[in-house]
């Protein structure tokens, strides 16, 4: 399924199988979960995605080639996720801070992804990936987690910790959070009872709409939803030293606030991107805290279908693509 303008919907398209050059995989797709990214790319959001362009970043798949490559194999079961290259030589990379590299490529963006039968991706890029999950289940981890663990990751030690905007990776994270003790109290939009339903029963210790105030002070929030408004409601709720994390890749603008909101050593952060490491420990921890996702399956060919459920929040988990059964 191919990305040929933006603004448009994909097309159906026979191309020939992508051949992998030195140090690359040829992964048969099994599955390919859809980010909110891959509607950000499709709307003209983020700006020089490779055109015409195969979408997904979280993919599942069996290596079929080269024989040996890194340490796969070929059957190997693969995880390949958004970061798909990076020099290896900037100051970033240099310092243990790939997920900043000025040369970075990623993959459904800048590179094919996996809206497709076959993909090719960078060995060292690739994940091993935990048996106790089925392709379904594991493909949402490869991002929303992955990314959401970072954004999670950066409130350190904070106990009390508030989500805006409660989709996949707020899933994710909830579940590692309570398996660390953590008390999780959920934003939605006003309103959303259901959402916040959910959210209680995943553990959050309170769930009400983003217009409300928390019964305690918070020690960080992550704001999921690309919301700017949420920036400064967020940082209202924080008790000083507290962090605010914007975890996604785009957000329309932050309107202006009061400098006393921000003082008390409060700080603002955005999460841009994976490291590898982050990737290995998420999916080492999402494996024994036994996080579970929920996915909507679509076959390739109705990929429109599915971006059009997640833009008008009709899904009832993460839309996956099933590609082929294994
Ligand atoms: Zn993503
Ligand atoms: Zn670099």
């Amino acid at each position: 399924m191919v990305l040929e303008q933006l603004g448009k919907p994909l097309t159906l398209r026979d191309r020939p199988e992508p051949k992998p050059s030195a140090g690359q995989l040829l992964v048969r797709v099994s599955c390919c979960a859809i980010c909110r990214t891959d509607l950000h790319i499709v709307d003209g959001e983020l700006s020089n995605p490779k055109l015409p362009l195969i979408l997904g970043h979280q993919i599942v798949g069996r290596v079929e080639g080269p024989s040996r490559t890194g340490s796969f194999e070929i059957g190997d079961r693969v995880g390949v996720p958004w970061l798909g290259w990076t020099d290896g030589d900037c100051v970033y990379c240099r310092s243990s801070r790939e997920n900043l590299c000025d040369n970075a490529k990623f993959t459904g963006y800048t590179i094919d992804g996996g809206y497709a039968e076959f993909a090719v991706a960078d060995a060292r890029f690739c994940f091993q990936v935990p048996d106790e999950y089925a392709d379904v289940d594991l493909a949402p981890l490869l991002c929303a987690g992955m990314l959401g663990y970072r954004s999670y990751r950066k409130t350190g030690d904070a106990q009390r910790i508030g989500i805006y905007g409660f989709g996949n990776a707020a899933h994710l994270i909830t579940q590692i959070a309570v398996y660390q003790k953590k008390d999780i109290y959920a934003f939605t939009r006003p309103g959303d009872k259901t959402t916040q339903q959910s959210a209680r029963a995943l553990g959050a210790v309170w769930a009400g709409g983003s217009d409300e105030m928390p019964p305690a002070k918070l020690d960080a929030a992550i704001i999921f939803a690309p919301v700017g408004a949420l920036v400064p409601a967020a940082l209202r709720t924080l008790a000083k030293g507290g962090i605010v994390v914007c975890g996604g890749i785009h957000m329309s603008d932050i309107p202006s606030f009061p400098y006393v909101d921000l003082w008390g050593e409060r700080v603002i952060c955005s999460v841009a991107n994976l490291t590898r490491r982050d990737g290995e420990e998420f999916l080492e921890i999402a494996r024994r805290a036994r996080v579970k996702t929920h996915t909507e399956t679509f076959p390739l060919e109705e990929a429109n279908t599915a971006l059009e459920k997640f833009r008008s929040g009709k899904l009832t988990g993460t839309a996956v693509l099933v590609i082929s059964e294994f």
